[in-house]
């Protein structure tokens, strides 16, 4: 029998330390019944793939769906995918066990539905633009600025994979010819300057050239041999002049690849989120805004084109990951 109810699918974020599941309404962006549990990444693909199945299970109880409303599950991980084949390539933060690992093979197994598997930062850029600040927009590019830089594009209202599946990589653009080392063992690129890690980068060398900070004094304050977040935030409150600079700099590198990305796809906006922008709201894309537009080529009712935060927080893999789950399977 035909059930034309089923406009429900299960979207799963995937993270090294975290895993958020939630049964998702495709059609209002409701989250009916969610479960949240550790990764557990050091118990290898395996192991990981079985807790997955029982997140998975336990939104679905929760939220009281019926299997036959349940288009299918869509998942949300921390690195490239085959997403034809729904094969992990690599995920480095969560060990060797996942390369090649066949994850939508797998989960299928264990749950008896359909399973699409993506990038995290692509399920997020979909859920934004579906249900968060990209609502309603053909083109949009989102960025999520934490630890890395990751980007996902939607060109006419659909997540752009590009031809081998990898395209929105902004983070990996080349800002500065032989520059600053980046994450992926590449020189120059905006996550190198734009990033936290970025960020912290900045702050160490400015004081290991002998720069004055608090920095060192918060950490040993907090019992820190690495800068966290809080010793960061902090550390920018009280106006320490390293750290202002260090945050100055990677909002105006975040403002050049913004432009570069304007000027090569002129979307109607730029959705950014990310732990960055979750912890200082709209004030820190208020620079960001400032030098993007400077160096947009058109300046043509350039201030139409959006600069905005993202509005899902976390939610955004899952959501995300659930409506490209409708897409694809439905
Ligand atoms: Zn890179």
């Amino acid at each position: 029998m035909m059930d034309l109810e089923n406009d429900l699918a299960i979207g799963v974020d995937l993270g090294a330390t975290s895993m958020y599941a939630a049964v998702v309404d495709v059609t209002t962006g409701a989250r009916l019944g969610e479960a949240k549990s550790k990764t557990r990444a050091d118990l290898g693909a395996e192991a990981v793939t079985a807790r997955v199945t029982k997140a998975v299970k336990s939104a679905i109880k929760k939220s009281g769906a019926k299997r036959s409303q349940l288009v299918g599950v869509g998942v949300g991980v921390p690195g490239p995918v085959l997403t034809q084949q729904g094969v992990v390539i690599s995920l480095t933060n969560m060990g060797e066990s996942w390369d090649s690992f066949p994850l939508a093979d797998q989960l299928t197994y264990g749950l008896g539905l359909p399973v699409t598997v993506d990038n995290d930062v692509n399920v997020g850029a979909v859920g934004e633009h579906r249900f968060g600040a990209g609502r309603g927009a053909r083109d949009m590019i989102a960025m999520f600025v934490g630890t890395g830089l990751g980007g996902g594009i939607i060109l006419n209202g659909r997540l752009h994979a590009g031809f081998r599946g990898s395209a929105g990589e902004v983070g990996h653009m080349i800002l500065q010819a032989g520059g600053v080392l980046c994450g992926c063992g590449e020189r120059g690129h905006a996550e190198a300057y734009a990033s936290r890690t970025g960020i912290e980068k900045a702050i160490n060398t400015a004081i290991a050239e002998g720069e004055t900070s608090v920095i060192p004094e918060l950490m040993e304050a907090e019992g820190r041999s690495i800068l966290v977040s809080s010793v960061l935030d902090r550390a920018y409150e009280m106006g320490d002049a390293v750290t202002v600079a260090a945050i100055h700099a990677a909002q105006e590198y975040l403002g050049l690849l913004i432009a570069s990305c304007v000027n090569l796809l002129d979307p109607e906006v730029i959705v950014v989120g990310g732990g960055m922008v979750e912890r200082m709201g709209d004030a820190y894309l208020v620079p960001v805004r400032e030098v993007a537009y400077q160096h947009f080529l058109n300046k043509n009712d350039m201030q139409s084109v959006r600069i905005v935060p993202a509005e899902l927080g976390d939610a955004s893999g899952a959501v995300g990951a659930a409506v490209l789950a409708y897409q694809r399977l439905g």
